[in-house]
C-alpha cells in the first residue's frame, strides 16, 4: 500500500517529469538509442525497502556510476597506500573525460574522472582479463543484490568509438600510472561502464553504501566500512565532476552520475537514492537526475551537512522537589540532611543518540559542576544509541569523577554502555542501576553517610515503631500485636508471587524488599523498593484481588503479617482499631502517590 512517502516522492517525480531539457549522450552511438523520456526515481532505505516510481525496471548502462565501485574494489585489492600512489583524491574542476594529470603529482586527480577510473580499473586483481572483469561484475552484483550482466551492444559501441579514453590509457601508461597493457585497462573500463542496471538496482547500490557497505536486502557485504568512508568522501568532492561544488551546496549528498542517465546519491546511515533519466546537461549529468535530487534534498531535508540535533540532556538536583527523596519514608534526620545537601547530587537525563557533540556538552556541564558535586546520576534510559566515542567519554568521565570523590550512578537498564546492570561496581566509585529510583537512593545514601550527623533511619524497627501503628492506643496496639505473625525471610527469597491470593498486610520491620514485574521480554523490572516502616499486601486484600507483582527480599527481612481473616474480623470485634489501621494505610498510600506525582512533574527547568 502506498504511504505518505510515496506521496512525497510522487510530487518530485511529477515535477521533474515535465522537464524535457538536455540531450542524450551520442558520442557512444548505442546510448542515443534509448527512450529519451524514460524516467524513474527510487529511494531504498537502509533496511531494504524500495520506494519506486516510473520505469524502475528499465535497464540502462551504469557508465560512470561504476567508478566509485571499481575504486572501492581497487582499494580492497591493493590497500589505501598503494592506490593513493596512483590516484589522488582532489576535485579536478574539469570535465570527466579530460586528458590530464595533476601537473605536480603527475597522477590522475581523482578516481571519478576517466583518467582516475581507468587507473583504478587497472588495479583490479585477477589472473587474466576475464577473471578480473568477473571479479568486478560479482562485486557490483553484491551491491545490487542480484546478478548483473554486461550490455554487449553498449560495450561494443564504446569499444569502437572510445579513442579519447584510449588516449587517456596511453597517457597513464607513459607516466607509469598503469604498468601493464593500457588497452587492457581501457577495455576493462569500457566493460564496467556497460554493465546493465535498473533504477531499482541503483537505489539498492546506494543503500548498500548508506548501510556501511552491506546490502540491506541480502545482508552481503560489498565493501569494508573503512573503505565506504573513503569512497563516499571522494564521491562528495568529485562525484559530479565540474558541477561538484554546485551539487554539494544544493544537494549535499555524496553522489555519482553516469552518461547512461543514472544518478546515485547516498545519505550515509539512512537512504540510497537513484534516478534514471537519460537527457544530460553540459556536464554529462542527468538533467532530471540533478533536479530530482535537489528537490528531494530540499523537501526531505536530506542535505548531509544539515545541522541535526544531537543528544539533548536535562539536569536537576537530586532533591529538587522540596526534598522528596527516593523513598517515601526517610527518617527526619535523613530528610533534614537531604534538604541541606541534596544539591550536592544531580541527575542528568540524556536523550536521543549520543554522538560526540551531545555527549560533549553533557560531560562539560557535569565536569564544570563536579567541584560542588558528590554524586551524579546519569540516566540514559531515553538514549537510543551510544556511539563509540560517547561510550569512551562517559567511561573517562567516570574516572575523572572518581578521582574527585564524586560517585557516579548510571541508569542503564539495557546495558547500552556494555555494563551488566548488577549491583557490581564497574569501576571504583560507580554503579549501574536498572532504574532511576534505586540510583537516586544510592546517591542519597552516599550524601547521608558523609553528612548526616543525626540518627539515620534504623535498618530495623520494633513493631511499636512502625508508622502504621503509631496512631493506635496502647490497648489497640496490644490487641493488634496479638494476632500478628512475625516472619523472617532470607535474602533472595520470593515473598509473594504475581497471581498469589491476598495474604494480609505485611509490615516491614527490617531489611529491604522490592516489588518487581517480569516484562514481556523476560527481563525483571523493579517497580519499587520498600524499607522498614513501610507495608505491602494491603492493596490485593482491600480490593479483593490477587498480587499484581512479585515481591522479593533484597536482604534478610523481618516482617509482621496481619492475615486477611484476622483483618476481616476486626470490623466486628474492634472497629476503632480497624479505622485507625485504614487511616494509617490511606496516609501511607497518599504519601507514596504524592512522591510518585512529584517525580513525574516537568523536569529540567525546576531547581
Ligand atoms: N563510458 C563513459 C566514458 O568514459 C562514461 C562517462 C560517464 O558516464 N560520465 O566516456
Amino acid at each position: 500500500m502506498r504511504n505518505v512517502v510515496d506521496g512525497l516522492i510522487g510530487e518530485v517525480f511529477a515535477l521533474c517529469r515535465e522537464n524535457r531539457a538536455g540531450e542524450l549522450a551520442d558520442y557512444i552511438p548505442e546510448l542515443a538509442a534509448v527512450d529519451p523520456d524514460s524516467f524513474s526515481l527510487c529511494i531504498a532505505t537502509s533496511d531494504g525497502y524500495v520506494y519506486e516510481s516510473g520505469d524502475a525496471d528499465t535497464t540502462f548502462t551504469i557508465q560512470s556510476i561504476s567508478k566509485p565501485l571499481t575504486y572501492g574494489l581497487a582499494l580492497a585489492d591493493r590497500g589505501l597506500t598503494a592506490v593513493a600512489e596512483k590516484i589522488d583524491v582532489e576535485p579536478s574542476g574539469e570535465p570527466f573525460n579530460e586528458i590530464s594529470l595533476d601537473p605536480v603529482t603527475e597522477r590522475p586527480r581523482n578516481p571519478m574522472i576517466n583518467a582516475g577510473a581507468i587507473a583504478a580499473a587497472s588495479l583490479i586483481s585477477g589472473d587474466d582479463p576475464a577473471q578480473r572483469f568477473e571479479r568486478l561484475r560479482r562485486c557490483y552484483s553484491r551491491y545490487a543484490g542480484r546478478e548483473l550482466t554486461l550490455d554487449d551492444a553498449v560495450y561494443r559501441s564504446e569499444a569502437r568509438t572510445g579513442h579519447r579514453n584510449r588516449a587517456i590509457g596511453h597517457m597513464l601508461r607513459s607516466f607509469g600510472i598503469i604498468s601493464g597493457d593500457p588497452d587492457a585497462a581501457v577495455d576493462m573500463y569500457f566493460r564496467q561502464c556497460a554493465i546493465g542496471v535498473t533504477c531499482r538496482d541503483l537505489s539498492l547500490m546506494a543503500a548498500t553504501l548508506a548501510n556501511n557497505g552491506v546490502n540491506p536486502v541480502t545482508h552481503q557485504r560489498a565493501l569494508a566500512p573503512e573503505l565506504v568512508e573513503r569512497v563516499l568522501s571522494v564521491m562528495t568532492t568529485c562525484g559530479m565532476y565540474d558541477a561538484a561544488g554546485d551539487w554539494v551546496t544544493q544537494v549535499g549528498l555524496p553522489a555519482k552520475s553516469g552518461v547512461g542517465g543514472g544518478v546515485l546519491a547516498v545519505l550515509p546511515g539512512q537512504i540510497g537514492i537513484a534516478v534514471y533519466s537519460p537527457r544530460l546537461d553540459a556536464h554529462g549529468n542527468s538533467v532530471r537526475g540533478v533536479q530530482a535530487c535537489r528537490e528531494l534534498s530540499k523537501r526531505l531535508e536530506l542535505h548531509s551537512l544539515n545541522v541535526t540535533r544531537p543528544a539533548r540532556w536535562a539536569t536537576r538536583p537530586i532533591a529538587a522537589f522540596g526534598g522528596a527523596p527516593s523513598r517515601p519514608r526517610r527518617g527526619p534526620a535523613d530528610r533534614d540532611s537531604l534538604e541541606k545537601v541534596g544539591r550536592r547530587a544531580r541527575i542528568y537525563e540524556l536523550h536521543g543518540d549520543l554522538l560526540f557533540a551531545g555527549t560533549e556538552t553533557a560531560v562539560r556541564e557535569i565536569t564544570d559542576q563536579s567541584g560542588e558535586l558528590e554524586a551524579v546520576v546519569v540516566d540514559i534510559r531515553r538514549v537510543d544509541d551510544v556511539s563509540g566515542i560517547a561510550g569512551r567519554m562517559l567511561a573517562d568521565l567516570h574516572d575523572d569523577l572518581d578521582r574527585q570523590g564524586c560517585q557516579l550512578a548510571l541508569v542503564d537498564p539495557e546495558g547500552l554502555l556494555g555494563h551488566t546492570t548488577s549491583e557490581l561496581v564497574p569501576a571504583a566509585g560507580g554503579r549501574v542501576f536498572v532504574d532511576l529510583d534505586a540510583a537516586i537512593e544510592w546517591c542519597e545514601d552516599t550524601l547521608l553517610e558523609r553528612h548526616c550527623a543525626g540518627d539515620r533511619l534504623p535498618e530495623s524497627i520494633t513493631l511499636a515503631e512502625h508508622p502504621l501503628l503509631s496512631a493506635l492506643t496502647a490497648e489497640q496496639f496490644d490487641g493488634f500485636a496479638h494476632g500478628l505473625e512475625i516472619r523472617t525471610v532470607n535474602r533472595g527469597e520470593t515473598i509473594v508471587r504475581r497471581g498469589d491470593r491476598a495474604a494480609g498486610i505485611f509490615l516491614i520491620l527490617a531489611g529491604r524488599v522490592s516489588s518487581t514485574l517480569q516484562g514481556s521480554d523476560g527481563a525483571v523490572h523493579r517497580i519499587t523498593t520498600l524499607a522498614p516502616g513501610m507495608t505491602f499486601g494491603e492493596m490485593p486484600m482491600l480490593v479483593d484481588d490477587r498480587f499484581l507483582n512479585d515481591v522479593h527480599a533484597d536482604s534478610d527481612v523481618r516482617l509482621a503479617v496481619l492475615p486477611p481473616d484476622r483483618f476481616a474480623r476486626l470490623t466486628a470485634e474492634a472497629p476503632g482499631l480497624k479505622v485507625a489501621l485504614l487511616e494509617g494505610l490511606a496516609a501511607g498510600a497518599y504519601a507514596q502517590m504524592e512522591a510518585a506525582i512529584r517525580s513525574l512533574a516537568p523536569r529540567g527547568r525546576l531547581g
